[in-house]
């Protein structure tokens, strides 16, 4: 059994990815050109904004968002402190502070009340200066938007929204990337839109961001990548990527979503009681990037781990360290008593294989050797 079935999806799309990668390679334009251009379209239209922007992987993205808007010593920005490590890292790459800020345990996404109290402290301490919330939309789930704004508009915030693992999800009628002032994705192959390699996105309906981000993607360019105004960067999305996504982009639209919340459906039905199952709210939709549960103690995560490898079952940790207990951020001097909720989950949460091309017997035994295991142990 495949933790993310790549392969299953490659096949069912295998004549059409394969015809249009094909034409890239006969072609000869394997940068820019119309694959790279109908991708940043579709993916606006999708989402709901007015520009897209591709570059080469989901942290370049962040990145780009945070050198446009100048974030930079002294800064302060807001990030949860149960996410991937790029969500940080890139705060730190352009010389800003990350300021960590504890998680909600039921939808693993920052949490709008110690978002407040957090930013509160860092305007007391005088040290840093606050500039932007970073909420990132974990394992698919977007992130409380609602309350957030709120938050941003009281202080004079902005917000990026780190949409790396929640393409494709809803809230009400809102899709992933268009929240905040700028949302970033990563097409990293195991996220819910991948490609074969490295790439990402940018999404904002501010013009003058839009077009300081092309010019620092390329090397700070301005009349042309000759002309170079700015120190930039070299960030793209080759065109095979692009022409790859162009058909991904389809698959996910016309099936994939249903599917993984189909499968998210019978996890749930199958899955016994005793194991506390993720929660999505009402007027949520998740696209699963992964489905994540949480067991009693990290001994009893690590045994059905175990034994859940025994029986040929993948399954991963996500995430076994919080941001604060990186050794990178070691320095900082953080407490885990003052991120009880991320601390916590690092040490409980066990993510089972989720993806759209997971077969109904698949799912059942799963759930049969998680039910078996939890059935035992006490
Ligand atoms: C994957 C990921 C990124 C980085 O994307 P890459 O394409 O791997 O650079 C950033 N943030 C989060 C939350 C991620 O999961």
């Amino acid at each position: 059994m495949e933790f993310r079935d790549l392969k299953a999806q490659y096949l069912k799309y295998r004549n059409e990815i394969d015809s249009l990668t094909q034409d890239v390679m006969k072609s000869a334009v394997f940068i820019g050109g119309e694959h790279v251009r109908k991708l940043e379209s579709s993916l606006a239209t999708y989402v709901g904004v007015n520009h897209c922007i591709t570059c080469a992987n989901g942290t370049d993205a962040l990145y780009l968002v945070l050198r446009a808007w100048g974030i930079g010593k002294g800064d302060a920005v807001f990030v949860p402190n149960f996410t991937f490590f790029a969500s940080a890292e890139v705060v730190s790459m352009v010389g800003a502070t990350p300021v960590f800020v504890d998680v909600d345990y039921f939808t693993f996404n920052i949490d709008a009340k110690k978002l407040e109290s957090t930013i509160k402290k860092t305007i007391d301490e005088g040290i840093l200066s606050p500039k932007l919330i970073m909420p990132v939309d974990l394992f698919g789930l977007l992130a409380d938007y609602d309350s957030i704004e709120l938050v941003a508009e009281e202080y004079n915030l902005k917000i990026l929204e780190d949409g790396a693992q929640g393409f494709g999800a809803t809230y009400k009628d809102r899709r992933a990337c268009s929240f905040g002032d700028a949302a970033t994705t990563s097409f990293f192959p195991a996220k819910p839109l991948g490609c074969y390699g490295d790439g990402g996105a940018i999404f904002t309906n501010d013009d003058e961001l839009a077009g300081l981000i092309r010019s620092y993607k390329v090397h700070g360019k301005g009349e042309d990548k000759y002309d170079n105004i700015r120190i930039g960067v070299n960030s793209r999305l080759d065109s095979i990527q692009a022409a790859i996504l162009n058909v991904k982009l389809k698959a996910l639209i016309n099936h994939e979503l249903d599917d993984v919340n189909r499968v998210y459906d019978s996890y749930n039905e199958l899955l016994v009681e005793k194991i506390e199952k993720p929660i999505i709210p009402e007027c949520y939709r998740s696209s699963f990037a992964q489905y994540t549960i949480k067991l009693k103690s990290q001994k009893q995560r690590e045994d059905l781990q175990l034994f859940l490898k025994q029986n040929d079952i993948p399954s991963m940790i996500y995430y076994k360290k919080t941001m604060h207990q990186q050794t990178a951020y070691a320095d900082m001097n953080l407490k885990d008593e003052d991120f009880p909720v991320s601390t916590d989950l690092c040490k409980r949460v066990l993510s089972l294989p989720m993806h759209p091309y997971m077969t109904k017997d698949d799912i059942e035994r799963v759930a049969h050797y998680v039910n078996m295991f939890v059935g035992k142990s006490n």
